[in-house]
C-alpha cells in the first residue's frame, strides 16, 4: 500500500457511516434475514453455495450472544423451508467467547445440534489471536460430540502449521484463509510472500490427512497453486472447495466454477455490518478511495 492509501485507511473509521454503507454494500447482502435468503438464492443460481454470516462480534453481555443464537436459529430454519444451498458461519466472540467459554460452547452446540438435525454444517470462523486456542478447542471438543462443524485456519498465524497437524485428520473440515486481524510480527508472518507460502504448506498437509479443505482465497497465484496441488493430489471434486466473499472478484469466482470446482460464496447480513465493511474496506485501497471521493464529491481525487 501507498502512503496515500495508508492515509484513506486511517481516515475510514472517521468518515459518515451513512458514506461507508453506500460504498462498501457489496460486501453485505443487507440487515434482515429476508435480504440474506434473496442473496443466497442469487449467488446460488450463479452455480455457487453459500455460507451465511450473521454480522456481530465481541458480545460483552448474555443477551447479545442469546439473541445471535436465536436469529441462527431463523436462518436454519429458512435454510430448511426454502432449501437453501448455504450451511452458516460463526463467530465465537459473537456467541459469547468474550463473556464465557463454556458459555459460548453451549451456543455453538445447540447450532450444530439443529443444523446436524436438517443435514447441514456449521463453520466457526476465526478471529484474533487472541481467540485461537478456545476457538480450536471448542471445535475439537463438537467435532468428537457432534460433528458437522468445521474451523476456519488463518496462514499468516506462525502456530498454525502446528495447529493443524494436531487436529488434520479424515474427519476434519477447515478453511485455509490468509488471516484477516491485525497481529504481532512475533507471532504472525507479516511478509505476503511468507503468509502465500504458509498457505501453501498447510493446504499441503491437510489435503494429506485427508480433510476437507474450503480453500478461501482471491488470491490469483495461491488460486493457480491451489488447482495444482489438486490435480498432483489426485483429488475430487467432493474434497475440497473453494469459497469467496460476497462482492470481491466475481470474475474469477466464475472463472473458478467454469473449471469445475465448487465455489461457496460467504454471505454476510446483519444490522452491525461497520466492524465487517471497514475491514472490507481496509483490504481494498481502491474501494476506500471511493468511499472519501463519495463524501467528497471531489472528481479528480487521484
Ligand atoms: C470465504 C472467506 C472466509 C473468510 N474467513 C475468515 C476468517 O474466518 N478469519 C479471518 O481472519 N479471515 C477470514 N477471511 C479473510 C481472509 O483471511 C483474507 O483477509 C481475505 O480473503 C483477503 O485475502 P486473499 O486471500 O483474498 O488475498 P489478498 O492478497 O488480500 O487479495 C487478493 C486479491 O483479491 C482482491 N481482494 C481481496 N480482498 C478484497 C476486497 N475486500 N475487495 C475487493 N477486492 C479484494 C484484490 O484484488 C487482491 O489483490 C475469509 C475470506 C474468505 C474468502
Amino acid at each position: 500500500m501507498s502512503f496515500f492509501d495508508d492515509a484513506i485507511v486511517a481516515l475510514l473509521p472517521m468518515i459518515p457511516k451513512v458514506v461507508t454503507k453506500r460504498v462498501a454494500g457489496r460486501y453485505v447482502a443487507g440487515a434482515s434475514l429476508a435480504d440474506a435468503v434473496s442473496t443466497v438464492k442469487l449467488v446460488t443460481s450463479q452455480g455457487t453455495c453459500a455460507t451465511v454470516d450473521i454480522l456481530g462480534e465481541n458480545a460483552e453481555r448474555r443477551e447479545e450472544s442469546e439473541e445471535a443464537v436465536s436469529l441462527y436459529m431463523r436462518v436454519l430454519a429458512a435454510i430448511r423451508n426454502e432449501n437453501l444451498d448455504t450451511n452458516i458461519s460463526v463467530k465465537p466472540t459473537h456467541l459469547g467467547l468474550r463473556v464465557d467459554k463454556e458459555f459460548c460452547l453451549g451456543n455453538i452446540d445447540g447450532l450444530v445440534a439443529k443444523a446436524k438435525e436438517i443435514g447441514n454444517f456449521v463453520r466457526i470462523d476465526m478471529e484474533d489471536h487472541t481467540t485461537t486456542t478456545d476457538t480450536l478447542d471448542i471445535y475439537r471438543r463438537l467435532r468428537e460430540s457432534r460433528g458437522s462443524v468445521g474451523v476456519a485456519i488463518q496462514s499468516y498465524l506462525r502456530r498454525s502449521e502446528g495447529d493443524v497437524r494436531a487436529v488434520a485428520t479424515q474427519d476434519a473440515n477447515f478453511r485455509l484463509c490468509k488471516g484477516i486481524y491485525v497481529e504481532p510480527l512475533e507471532i504472525a508472518y507479516h511478509k505476503m510472500s511468507e503468509i502465500n507460502e504458509n498457505f501453501m504448506t498447510l493446504l499441503e498437509i491437510m489435503f494429506e490427512a485427508g480433510s476437507y479443505v474450503g480453500i478461501a482465497t482471491h488470491d490469483d497465484e495461491l488460486i493457480a497453486a491451489s488447482e495444482r496441488l489438486i490435480e498432483k493430489s489426485g483429488l475430487g471434486s467432493k474434497d475440497y472447495e473453494f469459497q469467496m466473499l460476497l462482492g470481491v472478484k466475481e470474475r474469477t469466482r466464475r472463472e473458478i466454477v467454469s473449471r469445475g470446482h465448487k465455489m461457496r460464496v460467504y454471505v454476510p447480513f446483519g444490522e452491525d455490518w461497520f466492524p465487517y465493511s471497514l475491514r472490507r474496506l481496509k483490504e481494498n485501497p481502491k474501494m476506500a478511495r471511493n468511499t472519501i471521493r463519495e463524501l467528497l464529491k471531489w472528481d479528480r481525487f487521484p
